[in-house]
């Protein structure tokens, strides 16, 4: 599965979806029911489940005047090297692999096995409070055993933010996505090889806007603070990043530095534009963060 961030707006159709098909169903045997809860704030909604095999993650990056929010979407990676079946007290019985790759928590014999759920490193295994077994995201193993093409949550997506497929058949969409780079794992490092691949995880911005040191007036008459067109360029730890013109507004962004979240170092900006001098930026930058205004003199 590839999961596009840039394509989500958080509606939580997916994960209303996966609710709807799992709290009160057994689809054994791959799953037992996903247990419900009583939504603190709400308890005149007789149902809202208080365990979700998909979460969201709200990233919020930088502030005002300038912030970014992205959805993140958590489920089971089914990981080709997953801890939590080695984790089991009968791993081939209590867990195992599909031959689709699907990763399988048996419902009938891991009761009480709350160490499966300790093993997995994204956090994404719940112990069911009625039940008392470890539970996760199967892939919708049920429906793709029945013959359908792909998972409950994909089919309720109205944006197409989840793409679903064989990573290993070279003609899929998701093939194509993970192989050319565009889309990555989250926490590679964990040494789990996961399944789930990202396109457009937020990672760490730097923005700002230039403007002259004083309002000018154009060849029209037209009296401007900012400046369109200026050249702007970031360095990072002495290595030049990237380079970019400013936009009608003045502003410029660097978006994409560093892995998932960004990588905190002594960034540079230089800004220069016709006729005008030049300006600099050079600071410690860790998080995502609007530089503020960086202004140029005729
Ligand atoms: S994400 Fe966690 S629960 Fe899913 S297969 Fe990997 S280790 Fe197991
Ligand atoms: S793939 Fe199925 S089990 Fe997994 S989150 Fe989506 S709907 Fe739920
Ligand atoms: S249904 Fe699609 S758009 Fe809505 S939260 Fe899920 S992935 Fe995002």
């Amino acid at each position: 599965m590839v999961v596009n961030v840039n394509l989500c707006y958080g509606c939580m159709a997916c994960n209303i979806a996966c609710h709807d098909e799992y709290v009160g169903n057994d689809w054994l045997p791959y799953s037992a029911s996903q247990a419900p809860a009583i939504h603190s704030f709400y308890p005149e909604f007789n149902y809202v489940p208080g365990q979700s095999w998909m979460t969201l993650d709200n990233v919020e990056r930088g502030a005002y005047p300038y912030a970014k929010r992205s959805w993140v979407h958590e489920l089971c990676h089914q990981c080709s090297n997953p801890p939590c079946v080695a984790a089991a007290n009968n791993p081939g019985t209590d867990t195992y692999i599909l031959d689709n790759g699907i990763v399988i928590i048996n419902p009938t014999t891991t009761q009480g096995q709350s160490q499966i759920a300790a093993a997995c490193p994204y956090g994404r295994i719940y112990m069911n409070s009625i039940s008392n077994t470890p539970q996760k995201c199967t892939f919708c193993a049920h429906l793709l055993a029945a013959g359908k093409s792909q998972p409950k949550c994909v089919d309720a997506c109205p944006t197409t933010a989840f793409t679903f497929g064989d990573l290993d058949d070279k003609t899929s969409a998701v093939y194509s996505m993970v192989n050319s780079g565009e889309a990555v794992p989250l926490h590679p490092e964990y040494g789990t090889q996961p399944r789930v691949y990202y396109i457009g995880l937020p990672t760490m911005f730097i923005a700002g806007q230039v403007v002259h040191s004083k309002a000018q007036s154009d060849t029209n008459g037209v009296t401007n603070e900012v400046i369109a067109g200026a050249t702007v360029t970031l360095t990072f730890n002495s290595v030049v990043q990237g380079s970019q013109t400013t936009d009608w507004l003045g502003q410029f962004e660097f978006d994409g530095l560093g892995p998932f979240y960004g990588a905190g170092g002594l960034y540079s900006i230089s800004v220069s534009a016709s006729g005008e001098t030049t300006a600099t930026f050079t600071g410690g930058i860790t998080t995502s963060t609007y530089i503020g205004t960086l202004a140029l003199s005729p």
